[in-house]
């Protein structure tokens, strides 16, 4: 079995190259291994900064924005964070390694399936996943600590804003077809506050 350990080098020198200088995220990129979440044919493709297809249609986040992302959350290992759109498992495996526990929701079965698989084999203990529709958030967890979209609304949903705690933070791709930002918005004790910080291209989250 390779290592990819030159390959992984070669990613986070990259991502430092391009401005993350959260060690702690850099670690976590090294640490969990994308060729296990890609399709078999990709897997040499693993460690380029790019994002790639997996099953029904969807995909694997380009690593730098997942390292955009997971920096924005500033998380510092005791926060429950609810994920919408668990995909191929890759974002919550990262999240797994840098909070207490992750709430990762999938409308498809059969990628909540696979993904549930390697969260076993790599022996990630700390995400659970239900399959549903990730717009009405997960009332029973709520409210979360962090919140993190990997499909883009149109806006988003009120009922996830309200899943955040006062003093929280959402990370989101937000906007319809090609026209899309990566939002972060924070709750504070009067409201929320929103700032765009990147043009992204995510694929769209579906309701129902
Ligand atoms: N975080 C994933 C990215 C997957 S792509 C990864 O690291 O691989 C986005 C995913 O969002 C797709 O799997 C898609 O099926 C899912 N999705 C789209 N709309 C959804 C909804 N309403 N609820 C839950 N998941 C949704």
């Amino acid at each position: 079995m390779q290592d990819f350990q030159f390959e992984k080098a070669r990613l986070t020198m990259t991502l430092r190259g391009m401005g993350i200088v959260e060690s702690d995220v850099l670690s976590a990129i090294e640490q969990v291994p994308r060729e296990i979440f890609v399709p078999s044919a990709l897997r040499d493709h693993a460690y380029e900064n790019a994002s790639l297809p997996i099953a029904m249609e969807q995909t694997i986040s380009q690593p730098y924005v997942v390292a955009r992302m997971t920096a924005a959350l500033q998380l510092t290992g005791r926060e429950r964070v609810l994920e919408i759109g668990t995909g191929s498992g890759y974002q919550a495996a990262i999240l797994s390694f840098l909070c207490r526990r992750v709430y990762s929701i999938e409308r498809l079965r059969p990628l909540l399936v696979e993904a549930d698989n390697i969260f076993r084999k790599l022996r990630i203990t700390n995400v659970t996943t239900k399959l549903g529709d990730g717009a009405r958030g997960w009332p029973e967890g709520a409210p979360f600590d962090r919140i993190i979209l990997t499909c883009a609304p149109p806006e988003i949903p009120s009922t996830l804003l309200n899943q955040i705690k006062t003093g929280g933070i959402m990370v989101a791709p937000v906007g319809r077809g090609r026209d899309q930002s990566l939002v972060v918005v924070r709750r504070t004790e009067d409201g929320f506050e929103q700032e765009d910080i990147l043009p992204v291209k995510f694929v769209p989250l579906i309701e129902g």
